[in-house]
């Protein structure tokens, strides 16, 4: 098995504490359990962080003109292993590998596509080009449509669920809020309350606003709201027009609400995506709930990982943004191998970009 599993009693001394336990934070906990690592994860659960309001969708194909996603040859073959391997390890099922529809507005775009199917870049990602209406009865689909491989969904609540469960069971856990007033930074280890480690990992999503170490780093909450849809109609496929439609569990979205940072649903989020929706599907349905969530997006819009730059032993591991379910496996992967000294951080994430922004502290150079 990939990962390597072993019973720990309780210990007060740890290889590595992880703060924050959703897509972030439990990517990097299994990334820590495979190099047979030691570790303490501390998560207050929180029904509106982003992993939990997530529809989890991943998509190699994306934005307004429909280009291939950054490193999707990367990411992609990579968290297909990972989210397998996960499965396998926890015991649940949370990954779901599926094609994504997406309907043709015009005769031109039907065209565009053709002519792109050619192309290597996206011969991987492209399963086929209808020119009729594939999906008839379901969708509105009149000039047909694209239809991507590589995609799917993550249940992102079942996905840091398992891997709770699973952190209880054979590390240590404490479902609690993590107070940085009680952290010792030392150059040889850090302490929190009864717990020692060598590093300690912020995965705090936009929370990290509200701490002191990091709060100086660009995270840009993006608030969003979600649908959740009943229909008696069968789908096995993913939609994706305007919004998604998840099977399965219903979830359509997404807005993208940067100014509004409200605790609540809105009015105006609930007829924008069911206006969406209208145009996109065919079949009857009900509106059973509405949720939000804050993304931690950031402005260059690439996730940032890396240590303070005063406090080489506290990193930060931060701003999946709107892609996170894409982004956490493989980063994760390149933090754990540069945390265990086998391996670099690659320029274009690493947290040195941003450490003259707004930072006050006295940088070692
Ligand atoms: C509506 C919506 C839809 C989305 N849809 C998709 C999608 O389809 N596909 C996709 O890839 N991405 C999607 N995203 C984005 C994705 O959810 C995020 O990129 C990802 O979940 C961020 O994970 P994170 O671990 O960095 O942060 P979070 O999910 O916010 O997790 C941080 C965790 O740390 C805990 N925490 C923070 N501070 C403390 C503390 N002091 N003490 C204890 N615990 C603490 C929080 O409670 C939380 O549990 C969506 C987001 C939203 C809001």
């Amino acid at each position: 098995m990939f990962f390597k599993v072993r019973d720990l009693n309780s210990k007060t001394s740890v290889d590595y504490i992880i703060v924050g336990q959703g897509l972030a934070g439990s990517c990097l906990a299994l990334q820590l359990i495979k190099e047979n690592k030691r570790i303490l994860v501390i998560d207050q659960f929180d029904e509106h962080s982003a992993t939990q309001a997530a529809a989890g969708l991943f998509n190699p194909v994306t934005g307004r003109v429909m280009s291939k996603t950054w490193k999707a040859d990367t990411l992609f073959p990579y968290l297909h292993d990972f989210y397998r391997e996960a499965e396998a390890l926890t015991g649940s099922k949370f990954f779901h590998s599926m094609p994504l529809y997406r309907p043709f507005l015009s005769i031109e775009e039907q065209n565009e596509w053709m002519g792109k199917s050619a192309q290597q870049d996206f011969k991987d990602y492209i399963a086929s080009v209808d020119t009729h209406e594939a999906h008839a009865g379901l969708v509105k689909n009149p000039f047909g449509g694209l239809t991507l491989r590589q995609a799917g969904w993550l249940d992102t609540a079942a996905f840091s669920q398992a891997v709770r469960q699973y952190i209880l069971k054979h590390e240590l856990l404490l479902n609690d809020t993590f107070d940085e007033d009680l952290l010792v930074l030392k150059d040889e280890e850090i302490q929190y309350r009864n717990y020692s480690a060598h590093k300690i990992i912020f995965c705090q999503g936009v929370k990290a606003l509200t701490g002191k170490l990091f709060s100086w780093i660009p995270i840009r909450p993006l608030k969003g709201e979600t649908l959740t849809i009943q229909t008696d109609v069968k789908i096995d496929t993913l939609y994706n027009r305007g919004v998604f439609v998840v099977p399965e569990t219903g979830k359509v979205g997404a807005t993208y609400q940067p100014n509004d940072q409200q605790p609540t649903v809105t009015e105006a989020a609930r007829n924008e995506l069911k206006s969406k929706l209208d145009e996109l599907v065919c079949f009857p349905y009900r509106i059973i709930t509405q949720s939000w969530g804050i993304r931690p997006t950031t402005p260059d819009r690439r996730p940032i990982l890396g240590p303070h730059p005063e406090h080489p032993n506290a990193i930060f591991f931060n701003g999946l943004g709107t892609k996170g379910v894409s982004l956490a496996p493989y980063f994760s992967k390149v933090l754990a191998a540069w945390i265990e000294n086998k391996g670099a951080i690659n320029k274009e994430v690493d947290i040195e970009r941003y450490k003259h922004y707004n930072y006050g502290g006295n940088i070692p150079r």
